[in-house]
């Protein structure tokens, strides 16, 4: 029998984590696999930890998109089908100079029909006026800017506080410079030359599909997950190290070695699940190019406060699940979740809510605040969007630093040259996870699956 095949995977997050499982579940050839995670723990970016006296409250992601199969399948395969919960239906609402509920008939910001937008205060009449002739006008220039495109068929407010509060919140960015190809759901709209009619075929077309929830996440939170993949990763008899960060890959003459802080790993084939920008300088050793291809990527920084507000302070109209803060009215907070009337399993015993106000996005910086100043501005942009004055009973600080990768536009056309300098340089060696294809935890997950296929294919070759 021959000897195993060694895989190396750096990055813990989910998409390294589902790589290693992948490839462990699915080599029909003996093979060790190893992941190196630079930090102490794993998850990445997802965290999930006790708060106001309930056992899980996610710092980072809370739930994930179940319109498309592959968390949800990853879930399933954890075993985690049945403890798996939903979203309340609260509404969510957008401020501007007020709360207004977010339109129906949108896709992802984009009106699927004019009434979308010509019964709602968040436009004002010429904002109307000028997203209402949306369908005369002639075809739009090629651009991959979301917000060049957007501005230019529906005006700037159907843009600015529709469009990219919606489109914001998901990336973290300004989309004005970020990439429509990125966004499949909004780039599909651009085939037609009316983006309001290809956005009312395409809800059509989604009414008909089956009916559900839209986003899914599991009852002990999303750090489930990564506990059970981590479980599941060791069992099939992978190697989770913590505390090795990746400084060099060298080529062999039969394949790789790569070196962490604390010492040597030779692999066959290597699976690189870390951000973009931080996986630049260990890439540059096998391959300038893809090396410089990835420092040009760029991270956006959040910083995200979780807070319990008594009952008594709460505000009962305050029934809604949160709001988002348009571009041009926003101080420091873009969001704030009411978590309590999202989730009805975020409910403290004693009648608190729990918030979850997210500060700082690509072009806004916040990670310079000490903790105290950012609960503070968070507090201050809090009464003037909801009129009230509150003092949490407890506060949580999750500092996300350079936490959501920016797909600038032609961002597909940067990753193929990347992976086509790196493929020929570098057999063996793939990418996944919120860098390339998709920062969504399904997107990652479908991305680790396409890598650890990819790499079982090269082992196939040796
Ligand atoms: C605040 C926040 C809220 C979010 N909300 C949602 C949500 O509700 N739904 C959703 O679907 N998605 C959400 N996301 C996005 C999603 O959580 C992430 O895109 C996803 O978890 C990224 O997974 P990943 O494995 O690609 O990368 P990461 O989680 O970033 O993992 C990469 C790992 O690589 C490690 N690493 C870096 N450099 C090295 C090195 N040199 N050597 C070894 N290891 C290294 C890092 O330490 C990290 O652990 C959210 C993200 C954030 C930050």
């Amino acid at each position: 029998m021959s000897d195993p095949r060694q895989v190396v995977v750096i990055g813990a997050g989910v998409a390294g984590l589902t790589s290693a499982l992948t490839v462990l579940t699915n080599s029909s050839v003996p093979v060790n696999v190893t992941v190196l995670e630079a930090e102490s723990t794993v998850g990445g970016r997802i965290r999930t930890t006790p708060f106001a006296g309930l056992s899980a409250v996610d710092e980072g992601a809370d739930a994930f998109l179940v319109r498309v199969p592959w968390a949800t399948q990853l879930a399933s395969e954890l075993g985690l089908g049945s403890s798996m919960t939903s979203p309340t239906d609260a509404h969510a609402s957008i401020w501007h100079n007020g709360m207004h509920n977010i339109p129906g008939d949108l896709m992802l910001g984009v009106p699927a029909k004019i009434r979308a937008f010509a019964t709602s205060g968040l436009i004002s009449p010429v904002g109307k006026l000028r997203a209402a002739i949306e369908p005369l006008l002639p075809a739009t220039a090629d651009t991959d800017s979301i917000g060049d495109y957007v501005r230019s068929r529906f005006g700037n407010q159907i843009h600015e506080r529709l469009v990219d509060p919606l489109i914001g919140s998901i990336y973290a960015t300004d989309s004005d410079h970020f990439s429509m190809a990125a966004v499949p759901q909004v780039a599909a709209l651009t085939a037609s030359r009316s983006m309001l009619f290809a956005a009312g075929k395409a809800r059509a077309a989604a009414a008909k599909g089956p009916a559900g929830p839209i986003f899914a996440t599991p009852i002990r939170g999303i750090g489930a997950l990564i506990e059970l993949l981590t479980q599941r990763v060791t069992s099939l008899g992978g190697r989770i190290l913590t505390g090795e960060s990746v400084s060099a890959i060298e080529k062999e003459p039969t394949g790789y070695t790569v070196s962490t802080s604390r010492g040597q790993h030779q692999a066959d084939a290597i699976v690189i699940a870390s951000p973009a920008k931080h996986s630049a300088h260990f890439v540059r050793t096998l391959d300038t190019r893809a090396g410089e291809l990835l420092n040009e990527w760029t991270h956006a920084s959040v910083v995200l406060i979780t807070m319990a507000i008594p009952a008594s302070q709460w505000p009962s109209r305050l029934t809604g699940s949160g709001y988002l803060v348009p571009k041009p009215d926003q101080r420091w907070v873009s969001a704030a979740s009411f978590g309590s009337n999202k989730w009805a399993h975020w409910r403290p015993d004693d009648g608190s809510m729990i918030l979850r106000v997210s500060l700082g996005r690509d072009g806004l910086e916040v990670m310079h605040f000490d903790n105290d100043k950012l609960i503070n501005l968070a507090l201050a942009d809090m009464k003037l969007h909801l009129g009230v004055d509150m003092t949490p009973s407890e506060v949580r600080v999750s500092r996300w630093a350079e936490s959501f990768p920016q797909y600038r536009p032609h961002h597909f056309a940067r990753l193929a040259e990347l992976e086509h300098s790196l493929g020929a340089s570098a057999p063996g060696i793939v990418f996944a996870g919120a860098s390339y294809r998709g920062i969504g935890i399904p997107a990652c997950v479908q991305q680790a699956r396409s890598a650890a296929e990819a790499t079982l294919a090269h082992l196939a070759t040796l």
